[in-house]
């Protein structure tokens, strides 16, 4: 079996700054309103944990399970839920927190189902906006951290169910 190594990408200390700063961009543009912060599972919790606990604005907090089907490492955009939210979105202002958006067909065929649930509006927060392999434009209204490739693992991104737990961002490297 082949080995790998994981490369530092984004030190921990980094990544909570720019929370700090998505953050207060959130409350401000929000101010005076109220957020439901949607995660998207797994990859999410943790993003979106330490988001939520820097908003000053009132805000409720759900989750959604999206799977694709096909290559883990590739999205193939056959994409179902396997757990639904909970809360109500109607007349909702929604941030969807996304961990990490690569060909952009999972948040693309999220966000056209959420507006049929009739939102007052929609925004996306993703950790990181790997834009590389971008197949469908979608709008990100908070990109924590921007990069061109690679496959990334830690704060709440896994290879194999491995590394969520790390705080910073790393690189996996395949040994040949
Ligand atoms: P997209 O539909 O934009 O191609 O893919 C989005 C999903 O693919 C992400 O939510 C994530 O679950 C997974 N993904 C894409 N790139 C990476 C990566 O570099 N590392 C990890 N762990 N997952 C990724």
């Amino acid at each position: 079996m082949e080995g790998y190594e994981l490369i530092p990408r984004v030190k921990a200390e980094d990544l909570q700054k720019r929370l700090d700063e998505l953050a207060d961009e959130i409350n401000r543009d929000y101010e005076g309103k109220s957020l439901m912060a949607i995660g998207i599972l797994k990859g999410a919790f943790m993003f979106l944990a330490d988001l939520v606990r820097r908003l000053s604005i009132p805000v409720t907090v759900d989750f959604v399970r999206l799977a694709s089907y096909g290559d883990s490492s590739q999205t193939s955009g056959t994409i179902k839920i396997t757990k639904d939210i909970e809360l109500p979105i109607e007349g909702q202002n929604i941030l969807l927190v996304e961990d990490i958006v690569d060909t952009g067909l999972t948040l693309d065929w999220y966000l056209h189902r959420l507006q049929s649930y009739r939102p007052a509006s929609v925004k996306v927060c993703a950790l990181i906006d790997k834009f590389e392999r971008r197949q469908v434009e979608v709008p990100i209204d908070y990109a924590g951290i921007r990069m061109e490739k690679g496959f990334l693992v830690g704060f709440g991104l896994d290879f194999s169910e491995k590394h969520r737990n790390l705080p910073g961002i790393y690189e996996v490297r395949f040994h040949e």
